[in-house]
């Protein structure tokens, strides 16, 4: 007797089920879709025990009538596609006939389905795939669906499933990037009666991530939008110093569906290359419309993921609309003022470091209020804005939107309360805007500063170079002379030559005029050292780049090193010119502002 059988239908569900329904979420996400497919306007999800009980999604969308009750729940029944043509142009949210009846096999679900225009409504009950005949009943119009019990034939399965809370996390999750991807939808979640989300129809994007999120998320958002070559982007891009560890905040959706794309993903990131550290990523909704021939989502079960006919188009779209968008906008940090201990209930506490360096700044800060007390009232003196020059800048330079020099005219006693710029601790600036004032850390922004000319010179040929007087001679293993040679273009580019010097000697001979003040000798040995360490990992370009940020960061003023005013006014001058002056290229901020919104509030003036 054959050994091989072909497994009943019941069975091939259960197994396909495995592929579609992992838990209680996916069931939700699909439900969700398909009362989305039928034209929901209004929809209410209910979850009882994080899922393992009951979840339930009612809809006042189109119905089923009795024939299509009864075929809704086999094997590849779908009302969406037709022919094979139908595969290549879908616009529904599913379209592979599999969602129902792989729910339907491994719980037990009840139906009932109004359709327009008929007096009664109908119901089916599925008990793990056994099907009871379609009945009339009462009901209103539209469909309810009650899925309870997931699982529970196939203890092996259910034991997977984790605590009520881990699962409404899966459940909020994708009730959420469903909400997002429809913001015309008015939509309520509720867990054991608790109401989580209650969102109304018609409802701005801004507002409902307001609703699902908070409105630290909202605040930061920047808007942009682009449409080139067929393919529309709507994005609205997380300032860098919301960054997250991981990357869950990355919601991209194609014509309306949440999709995760790794050339997506990687656009994204690339546009926030130095802006954020490497290690995280930004919060992002981008939202992408192209043509439904444009790509196939007919590649996973879930259609979590799909595959472009052109994904390089797409990869070189986001990036563009988003990194032009962010390297226009000024994307200075906040700065939050301690909170006083009592309003801290439910914050989480900020580490010791994180303290200290507060309590410093807030110190420093309360110094430099006294230093410069206002005559009259501290409005006043933040309020003026008259006209001013600025010395050291040549005569009638003005130093906008800094103000950096003596006021003309202005109530103000003596010379240092006429000085708006200061510098803490020789490594910091503290330095007064129209708004309120911002904290500099003098390294990291004059770092970004020479790391963008060198940038730009780069683009332009080879760096400038100049003779050594003496040209330096330093000793190197073969390995190191291996290094230098399988990186010479490079070396070359940043304008520094290297001749041989006897035996295991290298001399350098020039050296970038941009950097004149670096030791040569220590640069080069430290960029031998990073072509040791990353040359087979990185692609040259990348390679440069570190060696450009080396030479930055080895160029750029010290943290501990003190200013003059000029050099003050120099460096703050600078930052205007430059683009990404808000973070260091480590993606570290360079800037933080404060608001006289906000010192206000601290001493109770509001
Ligand atoms: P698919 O969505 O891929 O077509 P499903 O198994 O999810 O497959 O659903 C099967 C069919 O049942 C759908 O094509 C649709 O015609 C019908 N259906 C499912 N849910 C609803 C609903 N909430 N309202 C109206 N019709 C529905
Ligand atoms: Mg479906």
């Amino acid at each position: 007797m054959g050994r091989i059988a072909v497994l009943d239908e019941n069975m091939i569900n259960m197994i396909a089920a495995g592929e579609v329904i992992e838990r209680p979420a996916s069931v939700v996400k699909e439900l969700l879709e398909n009362s989305i497919d039928a034209g929901a306007q209004k929809i209410i999800v209910r979850v009882e025990d994080g899922g393992r009980k009951l979840m339930s999604v009612v809809d006042d969308g189109v119905g089923m009538d009795a024939d299509d009750l009864a075929a809704a729940f086999e094997p590849h029944a779908t009302s969406k596609i037709k022919t094979s043509d139908d595969l290549l142009k879908i616009s529904t949210m599913g379209f592979r006939g599999e969602a129902l009846a792989s729910i339907a096999a491994v719980s037990r679900v009840s139906v009932v389905s109004r359709i327009a225009g008929a007096i009664e409504a109908n119901r089916v009950e599925i008990d793990c795939g056994d099907k009871q005949l379609v009945k009339p009943c009462s009901g209103d119009y539209g469909t309810t669906i009650e899925v309870r019990n997931l699982f529970y034939k196939l203890p092996a399965r259910r034991k997977f499933l984790r605590t009520a809370n881990t699962e409404m996390t899966h459940i909020i999750e994708h009730f959420t990037r469903i909400a997002l991807g429809n913001c015309g939808l008015d939509m309520t979640l509720m867990h054991n009666e608790r109401l989580l989300h209650r969102l109304l129809g018609g409802q701005s994007l801004r507002e409902r991530i307001e609703q699902l999120f908070s409105k630290t998320v909202v605040e930061d958002l920047i808007e942009t939008s682009g449409s080139e070559k067929g393919i529309r982007i709507f994005a609205l891009l997380g300032h860098p110093a919301q960054a997250r560890a991981n990357s869950k905040f990355l919601y991209v959706f194609l014509n309306g569906r949440f999709i995760r794309d790794k050339f997506i993903s990687h656009a994204i990131k690339e546009a926030y290359r130095g802006l954020i550290e490497p290690n995280k990523y930004p919060v992002v909704f981008l939202f992408l419309e192209v043509g439904g021939d444009a790509y196939d989502v007919n590649v996973h079960p879930t259609k979590i993921e799909v595959r472009f006919e052109n994904a390089n188009l797409i990869h070189s779209q986001v990036l563009a609309v988003l990194r032009n968008k962010l390297l226009s906008t000024n994307l200075d940090v906040s700065g939050r003022l301690p909170v006083p201990a009592v309003n801290l209930s439910g914050a989480a506490a900020p580490g010791a470091a994180e303290r200290n360096k507060r309590d410093r700044i807030a110190a420093a800060m309360a110094d430099f209020f006294k230093q410069n007390k206002p005559v009259g009232s501290s409005q006043q003196h933040f309020g003026f804005s008259g006209s001013r020059t600025s010395p050291g800048l040549g005569q009638g330079k003005t130093a906008a939107p800094f103000e950096t020099a003596v006021a003309v005219g202005q109530p103000l006693q003596t010379d240092t309360a006429a000085k708006k710029l200061l510098q803490l601790h020789n490594s910091y600036i503290v330095a007064q805007t129209d708004e309120g004032f911002i904290i500099i850390d003098q390294h990291a922004l004059h770092e970004r500063i020479v790391y963008e000319r060198l940038c730009r010179k780069v683009g332009a040929g080879n760096l400038e170079s100049q003779r050594l007087l003496i040209p330096e001679t330093f000793e190197l293993t073969d390995t190191e002379a291996d290094a230098i040679k399988a990186n010479a273009e490079l070396i070359e580019k940043l304008g520094i030559e290297l001749e041989p010097f006897g035996p295991k000697t290298m001399a350098i001979q020039s050296f970038p005029v941009m950097i004149g003040k670096v030791n040569p000798t220590d640069f080069v040995r430290d960029l031998i050292d990073m072509f040791s360490e990353k040359s087979g990992a990185l692609d040259p370009e990348r390679l440069l780049h570190e060696a450009l940020d080396m030479a930055a960061c080895k160029a750029a003023i010290k943290a501990g090193q003190p200013l003059s005013e000029v050099e003050i006014i120099q460096l703050l001058e600078d930052k205007e010119t430059v683009e990404r002056a808000s973070r260091c290229p480590h993606g570290r901020p360079t800037t933080i502002k404060f608001t006289l919104d906000e010192l206000e509030k601290q001493f109770k003036r509001t």
